[in-house]
């Protein structure tokens, strides 16, 4: 079968897969041309620029008269989608991904804080749909919405092994990945010690484990676009990598997290090999942040 795409804003039939524009990873909304991604945003525009009005009203928050200088300056609008100082991440209830951006400028011997919304396609701003300038931290912490995101670091080349659970033996006895037979037999250790661990501390309120292999779906998912990925050396000295990635799912939120052991070059492929030790959904935001193991490393955008 070959599907249709249509434009997201026109409607109208795009013929060549290859003309889709795309603008953001977490949605596959397509457009048919730039116009129509600026007309479809439109009112999400008009949206933050009216939550500003309304913000600085009420808060009493405004400008001196070099706001509008700054405002206007496209160079220095550039600088803030280019090289932001910070840049964090807040997900809607529906998925959809709004970057906050922050930089501070010095403009004529003033210190002045830039702020953007911006969408993002593959770690690069690709749709501005707001920017204001500040002197007032006041309203610069309001925007430093969800959580920090770091982009500054590259997720070295991983091949992730889809390993199924329930074949663990058949795995060990094939060794199919290609993984030195003693790191499996570690691996079943590690397993069961990390499994002890997770029954301790989760709660009886979570998703109960009896329907976790509804959940299993996602697993790939989480490791191919996570929202974040945790590095920690643990105390056999592995490399672990923790993805974590929130799903909407009949209008409850949950985690989903993946616990990985890092295991340095698979022989024949000579790339390093990810394979995991525990996977679980959650709706326990203390838990999640039980899992938030060792540093923040970047989101991983590759397939
Ligand atoms: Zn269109």
């Amino acid at each position: 079968v070959i599907y249709p795409y249509f434009c997201s804003h026109c409607h109208k039939k795009i013929q060549d897969a290859a003309d889709i524009m795309l603008i953001e990873n977490a949605l596959s909304r397509p457009y048919c041309s730039e116009k129509c991604i600026v007309s479809y945003h439109s009112k999400i525009v008009d949206y933050f620029e009216d939550l500003e009005n309304s913000i600085r009203e009420s808060n009493n928050l405004f400008e001196q008269d070099i706001f509008s200088e700054v405002f206007d300056d496209n160079k220095i609008v550039q600088s803030l989608l280019a090289r932001p100082d910070e840049v964090w991440l807040d997900v809607s209830d529906l998925g959809e991904h709004y970057y906050f951006l922050f930089k501070e400028i010095e403009y004529k011997g003033i210190r002045l804080n830039l702020i953007g919304i911006s969408l993002f396609y593959f770690n690069k701003p690709s749709m501005l749909l707001f920017h204001t300038i500040t002197q007032h931290q006041m309203l610069l912490n309001l925007y430093r919405l969800g959580r920090k995101v770091d982009f500054s670091v590259d997720n070295e080349d991983s091949t992730i092994v889809n390993e199924d659970t329930n074949q663990e033996s058949d795995s060990i006895d094939k060794n199919d990945s290609g993984i030195d037979p003693e790191i499996l037999q570690a691996l079943e250790k590690k397993k069961s010690e990390y499994l002890a661990d997770f029954l301790n501390i989760r709660s009886h309120n979570d998703i109960a484990i009896e329907k976790f292999h509804l959940y299993e779906k996602y697993t790939k998912q989480v490791l191919s676009e996570p929202d974040e990925v945790f590095k920690m050396i643990d105390g056999d000295q592995d490399q672990i990598l923790t993805y974590v990635k929130s799903f909407l799912d009949k209008g409850q939120i949950f985690f989903y997290i993946v616990v990985c052991l890092k295991v340095e070059e698979d022989f024949r492929t000579e790339q390093d090999v990810l394979i995991p030790i525990i996977t679980f959904p959650s709706t326990d935001s203390e838990l999640y942040q039980r899992y938030k193991l060792g540093e923040k490393i970047s989101r991983s955008l590759r397939n």
